[in-house]
Order: structure tokens, then C-alpha cells, then sequence
């Protein structure tokens, strides 16, 4: 593999690793950011590590950039941490302070260039930037930047922050951040670092997580906290919606323009996107898939001998429904979880096999019973027949159906790749047109007012719903169809 060495290290789009041939029926999270300001620490180290544990969040690149008080080196590339960097590559990476990034893009602009970390040099030195999220107003910004001059290297919204980032700073890097915040709107979770300053940033509505921990003398941001669990540091709290945390030898320092009145925290991570292991704004994830699951069997309890998940994201939902009613769970799909990403691509017989190269069936168990499938969503459906005839074709008597989240009526604007509207498979039919296709005996969606009971103690107007009722929290684009689909971070 072929990398540059000046500041910042990237791997050549034909360096690309397979990309995925077998795709999941699944929204998409497009960013994990991680940070760590730690003098005399391993962290770069430290960040990889980090990375690893926010894998899930995005499998197209990696990158790590490192602050060592004099400058920012980085290094990214396409692909996963673990194919990106070699201890080599983390061992040269040394400083004070890091910035470490995966992500998968939905703009189908799977190229280095856009790989983050960004990093710039600016009139005070140098800067490096991680972003978890999608600008709403990116048109009308860069359309306004682009007038004034401005020239851009990427093809993502990320690089639009920086941009403004660099022209709203005068002396004071924080000033500057609070005002490219009031310019700037959307869905984020930033992780800035300067050659010797780490800086976290959520939006005022806190769509997007991030959390803030303790390393020993140093201190931690990241997507999830189970990123923190990973590396054996202390978890704090979330940075909270509209505030920026700057982090330096002076300690934790919190800034903030305004106050918002009101929350909309993604309720997909917790549907689907997050670790389970890992606590969001107070609520722990697995926990709340339990609920769901409880909320499943009350709103559909339905008689059959076996709950079976479609793993691994439906698993606690499974077993708490199976809990609730009082029907025995099992594992009557196994996956594979190596198949994602290849180097070999398979032939075309092979990738006409599909979801079958990802999920198999236990005959043993599945033979002769009335099964309740449990998956946490459906977007476009394109699996979920295939797998309720991999059930069937295993001797299953009966396949019910149950989702434990609402149907997704819409597409979201704020950085996570739903699908365009036109594709999603609830958005244009109702539950018998969807039953028939996917070939089930019945079919049944949580409602949203199980999905809300599910996240208590949180309060319904905590969370951005948009996908399933369309009440977006943040306005969106009127050309949306284009827009929703354009996450670039
Ligand atoms: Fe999450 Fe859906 Fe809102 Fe997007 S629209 S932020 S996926 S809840």
C-alpha cells in the first residue's frame, strides 16, 4: 500500500479493500469520532483502539490524526481500522492529543479524499477535524462560500465546517467554533484538535451522541461509551446538546452559545445503530432493545412454539419478547459475521445466493414450528422475504413477522443513509401490500407509542422520530429526495 507521507497519509482509492457484497437490509451510520487529549499518553495507540470499538459505525475508512504541540500528522485510508493501520503506522503517530474517525459514506463518494480526519492549516496553526452527522443547509452554504472564493478539496460537508471554521476565527479558536455553530445547521458531533487542544461539539438538538470520559491524567470523547469501556477509561457524561468542550492542560472547559428548549436525540441508535453495551443520554442500549421487545409482546402477542432473531441487532428484543410471553427463544438463524467485506469478490452464482451467504438456517430447530421472526426494522425489504423463505424452507410450519420499531415512512436528513424515499418499502404501501411481498403468515410493526414507552425514562419529545412520523426536528431541504440521501461526513 502506497501512502503519502506530508501531514496527512491517505491510501489510493485502487489500494481499496473489497467492498461490501453482501448487504444487510439496514440503515446505515455514517460516522464514529473519537478523541483523546492525553500528554505523555500512547494516543494514537489509544485511539485505534477506540476506533476498533466504534467499528460498527462506519467500515469504509479510517483515519487518526495526531497533535504533538508543534503540528497535526495524520493518517486515513479506505477500509477497516484494523486494514488502515499497522503498528508501525501507530507507532510513528506520536503526541499529546488525537483525533481518530471511521466512516462510511451514503453519497456513494467512496474516495480517500473524503476520508477523515480533514486536516487544514489556518491562520493559527493547524487544525484537524472528525465529523458524525449531515449539515441541513450544506447547499446554501457552500454555494455562499464557493461565491466568496472559497475552494474546497472534498466533496463533503465536513470540509464546509472547516472552511468556515477558519474564516470565523479571529484570535480565539472557541469563539470561532461557537460561531461556525450558529451558521452552521444540522445534525453533528464534532471532535476538533489543534496541535495541542481537543475540542467535542454536539449540535443544539444532540442528534447525534457523544460522551465524555476520563483516562487517566488525560481525558476521552467518542461516538459511544462503550468506546471508552474499550480502552479501560472512566466514563463522565454526554457532552450535552449545544456545547462545545474544550480540553486542554487547563482541565475540561464548557462553552455554549444558548440553551435549547428542546432534544432530538436520534432514536435509531438505539433501535439498531448503537452498541449495546453502550449508555446514550443516560439510557443503556441493550436495555432499552429489551424494552421494545416487552413492548412487542404486549402490543402483539401471538401463538406460536418458537421467538427466533434475526441476528444480531434483534437479539435482546427476541429474547425479551420470548421472556414476556412465555415462548421459547432460539437461535434458528446463524450469521456469519466475516462475510461483510471480502477481498475476493464472489462470482455471480455465489452473490445470487445473497442473504444466504450471511444467514443460515437451523433445520433442527426451525422444522415443524409456528416461529415469530423478530427483526428491529425493515427499509427497503429487500432481505426480509428471503429470510422468512429460508425459515419455510427449513420445515417452519408458520413465519410471523414482528418489527420492533414503526414502519419507515421517510428518509433522514441527518446522517444516517435510510435509503431515498422511493425505496423504502413502507413508505408507498400499507401492512398488507407489505405482507405480501415479504410472503409471511402475518406481519406487525411496534407502534410509536410502544417505541416511545420502550426509551423511559426519557420523554417522547427527547428524540428525533422523522423516519417513522416525519415530523423533522431540524428543517430540511425541500429538494429532499436528492438531500436525504447526500450524507457526506
Ligand atoms: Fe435517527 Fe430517523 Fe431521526 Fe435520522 S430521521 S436522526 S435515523 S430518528
Amino acid at each position: 500500500m502506497e501512502r503519502e507521507h506530508i501531514q496527512c497519509d491517505g491510501l489510493a482509492p485502487d489500494d481499496e479493500p473489497g467492498m461490501p457484497e453482501f448487504e444487510d437490509d439496514k440503515p446505515r451510520e455514517a460516522c464514529g469520532v473519537f478523541g483523546i487529549y492525553g500528554p505523555g499518553l500512547d494516543v494514537a495507540r489509544l485511539a485505534y483502539f477506540g476506533l476498533y470499538a466504534l467499528q460498527h459505525r462506519g467500515q469504509e475508512s479510517a483515519g487518526i490524526a495526531v497533535g504533538d504541540g508543534a503540528v497535526i500528522r495524520c493518517q486515513k485510508g479506505m477500509g477497516l481500522v484494523g486494514e488502515v493501520f499497522s503498528g508501525e503506522d501507530i507507532d510513528k503517530l506520536k503526541g499529546k492529543v488525537a483525533l481518530g474517525h471511521v466512516r462510511y459514506s451514503t453519497t456513494g463518494e467512496s474516495a480517500v479524499e473524503n476520508a477523515q480526519p480533514l486536516v487544514f492549516h489556518y491562520q493559527h496553526g493547524m487544525l484537524a477535524l472528525g465529523h458524525n452527522g449531515n449539515l441541513t443547509n450544506y447547499h446554501e452554504l457552500s454555494r455562499q462560500l464557493a461565491g466568496e472564493g472559497a475552494v474546497f478539496q472534498t466533496t463533503t460537508d465536513s470540509e464546509l465546517i472547516v472552511s468556515i471554521l477558519a474564516r470565523t476565527t479571529k484570535d480565539n479558536l472557541a469563539d470561532g467554533i461557537l460561531k461556525t455553530m450558529s451558521l452552521i445547521k444540522g445534525a453533528y458531533s464534532l471532535v476538533v484538535i489543534t496541535e495541542n487542544r481537543l475540542f467535542g461539539i454536539r449540535d443544539p438538538l444532540g442528534v447525534r451522541p457523544l460522551c465524555l470520559g476520563r483516562y487517566r491524567q488525560g481525558y476521552v470523547l467518542a461516538s459511544e461509551s462503550a468506546a471508552l469501556d474499550t480502552i479501560g477509561a472512566e466514563f463522565i457524561r454526554d457532552v450535552e446538546p449545544g456545547e462545545v468542550v474544550m480540553i486542554d492542560d487547563n482541565g475540561v472547559t464548557s462553552l455554549r452559545n444558548h440553551y435549547p428548549s428542546k432534544r432530538a436525540l436520534c432514536i435509531f441508535e438505539f433501535v439498531y445503530f448503537a452498541r449495546p453495551d453502550s449508555v446514550i443520554d443516560g439510557l443503556n442500549v441493550q436495555r432499552s432493545r429489551g424494552a421494545l421487545g416487552r413492548e412487542l409482546a404486549r402490543e402483539h402477542p401471538i401463538q406460536a412454539d418458537l421467538v427466533v432473531p434475526v441476528p444480531d441487532s434483534a437479539t435482546c428484543a427476541a429474547l425479551a419478547y420470548a421472556a414476556e410471553t412465555g415462548i421459547p427463544f432460539s437461535e434458528g438463524l446463524i450469521k456469519n459475521r466475516y462475510i461483510g467485506r471480502t477481498f475476493i469478490r464472489p462470482s455471480q452464482a455465489l452473490r445470487s445466493l445473497g442473504v444466504q451467504m450471511k444467514l443460515n438456517t437451523v433445520r433442527e430447530v426451525l422444522n415443524g414450528k409456528r416461529v415469530v421472526l423478530i427483526d428491529d426494522s425493515i427499509v427497503r425489504g429487500t432481505t426480509s422475504s428471503k429470510i422468512v423463505q429460508m425459515i419455510r424452507d427449513a420445515g417452519a410450519k408458520e413465519v410471523h413477522m414482528l418489527v420492533s420499531s414503526p414502519p419507515i415512512n421517510y428518509s433522514c436528513y441527518y446522517g444516517i443513509d435510510t435509503s431515498r424515499r422511493s425505496e423504502l418499502i413502507a413508505a408507498s404501501r400499507n401492512l398488507d401490500e407489505i405482507l405480501a411481498l415479504i410472503g409471511a403468515d402475518s406481519l406487525n410493526y411496534l407502534s410509536l407509542e410502544g417505541l416511545y414507552a420502550a426509551m423511559a425514562p426519557l420523554a417522547p419529545d427527547s428524540f428525533c422520530v422523522a423516519c417513522f412520523s416525519g415530523a423533522y426536528p431540524i428543517p430540511v431541504p425541500e429538494a429532499g429526495e436528492v438531500d436525504a440521501h447526500a450524507c457526506n461526513c
